[in-house]
């Protein structure tokens, strides 16, 4: 089966969050099921080696103010189509926010010419390809199936759209419609329109053949007006197409037993070098660290989403527990500044470090002892599958894909020995302060902590599960 993928980012090429890890994971683990995916992504300069490596499959005289090709390039077990647009996508910095970290101000193109070359090769194919499925992923692709419908024509192929955040909906103003040409008649409330203005993530979730996001509960989530951040409406009344597949996470980049970052390597069966990591990290960081208290870690986007500004109200209670803190992330400059303040308040107890940090990730995840996520919601979360695999215990907030990948340890799942890490419900300061002292009370018992390693380390977090029930769905949609 041949299915175009279609997103702004992919990763290890480019890379701003977990959406990245999925549109780069999913298609190797479609491929030995016999699918055969084509991912379409902006060319950006990370991309210009793939460029340069690849064949110029279309050319657009213009595309939104100047030239554009197609570049079918093969690279990392993924095959790319770059959409190479230099006067679109050619400039340094962030993918979607310019020196003063505010949206680049024709995003509206930047990522309408991504729908518009993927809408081509949907409808026309490049270079003998055709997909008989196109799943686009987040706003950015979201004109995708509106654009397909608009084209009206009976060998078009049908759509998936995948919600990864619901908070981003790429909303312009409603002028922005007549650079698409959408018609008057699907830009109504039931359809393109978010209150006068054009909505790409709505478009898509209204015009897409079937819906997904990222874990069961989340799904159940979005129905919601607390989580459906004025979309709920929508997709109740689409709630028979829209599904939750849980993410999963590329076992190959992700593995304590190969991971190249780690100062030694371990598995689920021989963990002592463990400890070697956990002093590294103590190191990286400046932390002295106890062997009787947890060493916690963070990483992650520092924004609300991410729940981390009740962290830093409960630091205090963490650190007089013994427990340390290792942070790595960048984001809202108020959060940024809050744990920095707590770094040199509590010096050798709290190490941040402010940036994107690929390999530090890697360690951090490697030689910490639990991984905090209290997010106020979580579509489905990856740092925490990471945890789980590297025997990391996750310490979470009990909403989206967080509760369904991490069992709590109850007093039952203990005894049953199937707990894999720490949730918490409702989600405030004195919760997270609570789970975080559970944490520290199951840390002091070597036996309990290390069975519960033993289970997270375990539990599969692999496409396995996930792989085929977006294969399913692309074969129950494709047959209609
Ligand atoms: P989101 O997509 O909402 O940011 P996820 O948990 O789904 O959250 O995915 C985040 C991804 O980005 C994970 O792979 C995580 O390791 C990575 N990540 C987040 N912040 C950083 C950082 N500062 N440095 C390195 N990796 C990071």
């Amino acid at each position: 089966m041949k299915i175009l993928f279609v997103a702004s980012e992919c990763a290890p090429f480019v890379k701003t969050g977990g959406l990245a890890d999925v549109v780069g994971a999913v298609p190797k683990a479609l491929e030995p099921l016999g699918a055969e995916v084509q991912t379409i992504l902006p060319a950006y300069p990370a991309l210009a080696p793939q460029v340069a490596d690849g064949d110029v499959v279309h050319e657009f005289a213009d595309l939104f103010g100047g030239p554009a090709r197609l570049v079918a390039a093969r690279a990392e077990g993924l095959n790319l189509l770059l959409l190479d647009a230099p006067h679109l996508y050619d400039r340094a910095g962030s993918i979607y926010l310019n020196d003063s970290d505010q949206d680049w101000e024709d995003n509206h193109l930047r990522f309408g010419a991504l729908c518009v070359a993927a809408t081509m090769v949907a409808l026309d194919g490049v270079a003998g390809w055709k997909p008989q499925l196109v799943h686009a992923h987040d706003w950015q692709a979201g004109l995708v199936p509106l654009l397909i419908k608009m084209a009206d024509r009976s060998d078009a192929p049908r759509t998936i759209l995948t919600i990864h955040n619901i908070a981003f909906q790429g909303l312009f103003p409603w002028t922005t419609k007549n650079l698409f040409n959408i018609p008057d008649h699907l830009f109504t409330h039931e359809g393109a329109e978010y209150y006068g203005q054009l909505g790409f993530l709505k478009s898509g979730l209204a015009f897409a053949d079937k819906i997904t996001t990222v874990s069961p509960t989340y799904a159940r989530e979005l129905l919601t007006p607390s989580f459906g951040m004025g979309l709920d409406g929508l997709l109740q009344a689409r709630q028979h197409d829209l599904s939750g597949i849980l993410n999963g996470i590329d076992l190959d980049i992700w593995n304590p037993q190969t991971d190249p970052v780690l100062p030694a390597n371990y598995s689920a069966r021989n963990r002592v070098n463990k400890r070697k990591c956990r002093d590294a990290v103590a190191s990286h960081f400046g932390l002295s660290v106890e062997p009787d208290t947890p060493l916690f870690c963070v990483i992650s986007r520092l924004t609300e989403q991410k729940g981390l500004d009740l962290l830093l109200q409960v630091l205090p209670n963490l650190v007089e527990r013994g427990g340390r803190l290792a942070v790595l992330g960048s984001g809202s400059p108020e959060l940024e500044q809050g744990f920095q303040s707590a770094a040199e308040t509590f010096a050798g107890k709290v190490g941040v470090v402010i940036g994107y940090d690929e390999a530090l990730s890697h360690l951090m995840q490697g030689g910490s002892d639990a991984i905090l996520v209290p997010s106020r919601f979580e579509p489905c979360g990856l740092t925490q599958l990471y945890g789980l695999r590297y025997g990391t215990l996750p310490v979470v907030a009990q909403t989206g894909g967080l509760a369904d990948t991490v069992v709590d340890a109850t007093k039952e799942n203990l005894k049953a020995k199937t707990a894999t890490g720490v949730q918490f419900s409702p989600i405030d300061a004195h919760h997270l302060g609570r789970a975080i002292e559970r944490t520290c009370d199951l840390f002091a018992k070597p036996k309990v902590w290390k069975a519960m390693m033993g289970t997270a380390m375990r539990t599969p977090v692999g496409w396995a599960d996930s792989a085929p029930k977006y294969l399913d769905l692309y074969r129950e949609v494709a047959a209609v």
